[in-house]
């Protein structure tokens, strides 16, 4: 059938898109056990001590909701819940997951300010901290950053976002979409005083698509109480009400939320720490590759770099997304592709997620020989100069 591997003598295919990614085997059994009555008593058990173990990996010690929903549903919910038609939002335009966003809020009838960047760093706090300045009268409600821009392999200082909105003393509130980051690169809920953190499961977490969450700062649910965008599947207020007994307002995941349960075990006994260093050595390890290779990290900003991904520029007058078919041709490896403006210009290495140092080098492997597949000028050596880095840094 399609959806099984097609390549069956190539050996096992290597999925290094930014998510979804890996499913580690000990989160693919979870998943694997029998379907449990969602309305039964071991349920509310599992539930119970699920939703608090949740809240770990978001740094936080408050609510966070689960919804049975692609990232997507997690940022309708985090505007639907907080905001109310006509309501201005400051948004910035990281790359093309930023410019989704916005066009969301467009739709739902928010009146969103894009502060623009050339797609090649994180969001501009100084720019957000001047908007909120001149807003005297407060009419701006939020504030929406994404902090692990997937279309560019950027990441936005979040923390320097929160000193811009206190500093302006402004009362926004602090949105941020964390879908590809949470897991691989460092988030604070608590800490960076984040109002609701969106975060999805098929990246850091290491789960398959399918499930999506909000983190809630009591000030964003004091917002929900009076915020008029019409909700019912994403209204936290139904989530809320019995998530404290183990259970949910409707059908869970069930399957999913048993592979969330492990993938979060895993993460535990790994220590989340040493689970972002591990993806810090690895992106730092790509990109020594990358620049060997005389080819250019789509981010500008050094210390913006995404530890979960690298987007990498090809040369003028070449096809990243040629040399992306040649890779699965020949290699039996999916890229990330790019995606908007970035169409056939970037391709992307996902690393995060479930990765160990040998998949990282057969990845870089793969696009060193398809580079010379592809015809892609190149300087050989970038596998080995990501070799010489992992085995320096153990
Ligand atoms: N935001 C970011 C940063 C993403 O990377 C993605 C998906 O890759 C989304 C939002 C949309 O999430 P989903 O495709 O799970 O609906």
């Amino acid at each position: 059938m399609a959806y099984i591997e097609t390549r069956p003598t190539q050996g096992r295919h290597f999925l290094q898109i930014p998510g979804p990614t890996n499913v580690p085997d000990r989160v693919l059994r979870a998943i694997d056990n029998p379907t449990m009555d969602h309305r039964g008593p071991e349920f509310g058990v599992f539930g119970k001590a699920l939703l608090g173990k949740v809240k770990k990996v978001f740094r936080t010690t408050g609510d966070v909701v689960i919804y049975p929903a692609s990232g997507t549903g997690a940022w309708e919910a985090a505007l639907v819940n907080t905001l109310s038609p006509g309501d201005r939002i400051v948004m910035c335009e990281t790359g093309w997951f930023a410019h989704l966003w916005h066009e969301m809020a467009t739709r739902l009838a928010l009146k969103p300010e894009l502060i623009p960047t050339d797609w090649r760093r994180g969001a501009d706090a100084a720019a957000i901290g001047e908007a909120l300045q001149a807003d005297q009268g407060h009419a701006i409600k939020a504030v929406c950053v994404v902090h692990n821009e997937t279309s560019t392999g950027s990441t936005s200082r979040v923390a320097a976002v929160r000193r811009a909105i206190d500093e302006a003393g402004h009362p926004a509130l602090l949105l941020v979409d964390t879908i590809s980051g949470l897991g691989s690169v460092d988030l604070r809920h608590d800490d960076w005083g984040i109002d609701v953190t969106v975060a999805g499961s098929q990246k850091g977490l290491m789960l398959p698509p399918g499930l999506s969450f909000n983190a809630i700062s009591a000030k964003a649910l004091k917002a929900a109480e009076t915020a008029k965008l019409p909700r019912a599947f994403w209204d936290w207020k139904a989530m809320l009400a019995i998530n404290p007994t183990g259970y949910f307002p409707y059908t869970p995941a069930t399957n999913l939320l048993y592979g969330l349960d492990a993938a979060l075990d895993m993460i535990e006994e790994a220590g989340l720490d040493a689970v972002l260093a591990r993806h810090d050595r690895h992106a730092e390890a790509t990109r020594r590759a990358v620049r060997h290779w005389g080819l250019e990290v789509q981010c500008a900003e050094p210390e913006e770099y995404s530890s979960a991904l690298t987007a990498v520029r090809v040369p003028e007058g070449h096809s990243a997304d040629g040399l992306r078919a040649a890779i699965l041709e020949r290699f039996n490896m999916s890229l990330g592709n790019g995606l908007g403006r970035l169409k056939d210009r970037v391709f992307r290495i996902g690393h995060l997620g479930d990765l160990g140092d040998l998949q990282l080098m057969g990845t870089l492997s793969g696009v060193e020989m398809g580079l010379k597949v592809a015809g892609i000028p190149y300087s050989p050596g970038g596998a080995q100069a990501a070799m010489d880095y992992l085995s320096g840094n153990g």
